[in-house]
């Protein structure tokens, strides 16, 4: 796959470090979709969530990929180069 970015091909999975999104579990907020960061596990809720903590774990650590942590979906996603794998 040549449109790869070094961020995507270097990613490995974690085992998720929360089973939800883990500041909407905190606040007792609600999330629609859930996103695992493959830099150190971090759960967060997608971009259709109401607090998108998925992107704002992104802005605040600059951990470039997560993945979709939704049953039966595989893909990697990298905010730096904005690249799906
Ligand atoms: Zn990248
Ligand atoms: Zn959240
Ligand atoms: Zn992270």
């Amino acid at each position: 796959m040549p449109d790869l970015c070094d961020h995507l091909r270097d990613a490995t999975p974690h085992a998720p470090s929360t089973e939800g999104c883990e500041e909407c579990l905190k606040t007792g907020g609600r999330w629609v979709h859930l996103r695992e960061c493959l830099t150190c596990g971090h759960v967060g809720c997608c971009d259709s969530s109401p607090n998108t903590h998925a992107t704002k774990h992104y802005h605040a650590t600059k951990h470039p990929v997560m993945r979709s942590a939704q049953p039966g979906e595989d893909w990697r996603w990298c905010y730096v180069d904005e690249v799906m794998a």
